[in-house]
């Protein structure tokens, strides 16, 4: 376990120093950068291990594997207040379920999930299983794959509108994953312009997540508020979920 805590620890370091890397490169300040962990197929201990070590932001990308590792990780750490992201794509049947754990949805991508979220959200907070609304980011599908999710570009306005139209739900910013086989620099100045338009629209969607483990400088570079990464801070994802 100790030797865990050190891996984690350096791992966490090592992603840090490329962000600071990259923010200086391009004169950003590395506290607008959000390190955020994703601990899918990862047992709830490393959570409770980047916890630990001040990373309070989590991320998951499965209802069924996040809901347990949460509630593990509250009991392990009681007193702390992680915030647990929902970074995967996300079937409108468990919304009620994601409304129970997830500070944060960024995988938000039509506006039939968007209704399921505020009407989840609405029951959560009646039932006392939360105590505030939930933060969107709209996915945004950069090259209209509609099979790997996300939201077409010439939707997001509309999309912006109605999750921002919904006090259940707050409107926090976009998300995107650079499709397969792109240059990341094509996909995330895309995304920024796409961005910049949403921003126009609705001042307070301040965030851009975007950059992952091998991408996760040209992001930053493009403006990235959040990068969301998992090997690169625990190594290779165990096959199966724990
Ligand atoms: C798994 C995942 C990541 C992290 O990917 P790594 O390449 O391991 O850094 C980021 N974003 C999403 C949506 C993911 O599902």
């Amino acid at each position: 376990m100790t030797d865990r805590r050190d891996q984690v620890a350096a791992g966490v370091r090592a992603v840090q120093d490329r962000i600071a890397a990259a923010c200086a490169q391009v004169n950003r300040d590395p506290s607008d950068v959000m390190l955020l962990p994703v601990t899918k197929r990862f047992p709830a201990s490393d959570a409770v291990l980047l916890a630990e070590l001040g990373l309070v932001h989590l991320a998951e990308n499965k209802d069924q594997e996040a809901g347990p590792k949460v509630q593990a990780v509250g009991e392990l750490l009681p007193g702390v207040d992680v915030r647990w992201h929902m970074v995967g794509r996300l079937q409108r049947n468990k919304a009620r379920s994601v409304a129970r754990w997830a500070s944060v949805v960024q995988s938000v991508d039509s506006p039939r999930l968007a209704d399921a979220l505020a009407r989840a959200v609405d029951s959560a907070l009646t039932a006392g299983d939360r105590n505030s609304p939930l933060d969107v980011l709209i996915q945004v599908s950069l090259d209209g794959d509609a099979q790997r999710g996300g939201c077409p570009i010439d939707e997001v306005a509309a999309l912006a509108d109605g999750v921002a139209r919904k006090s259940e739900l707050n409107l926090s910013g976009l998300m995107a994953v650079a499709p397969l086989g792109w240059p990341p620099d094509h996909a995330f100045d895309l995304l920024a312009k796409v961005f910049e338009q949403t921003r126009n629209d609705h001042p307070g969607a301040t965030e851009m997540s975007a950059g992952m483990s091998s991408d996760l400088e040209s992001a930053i570079a493009h403006g990235s508020t959040c990068v969301r990464v998992g090997t690169a801070l625990l190594g290779d994802r165990p096959l199966t979920s724990p």
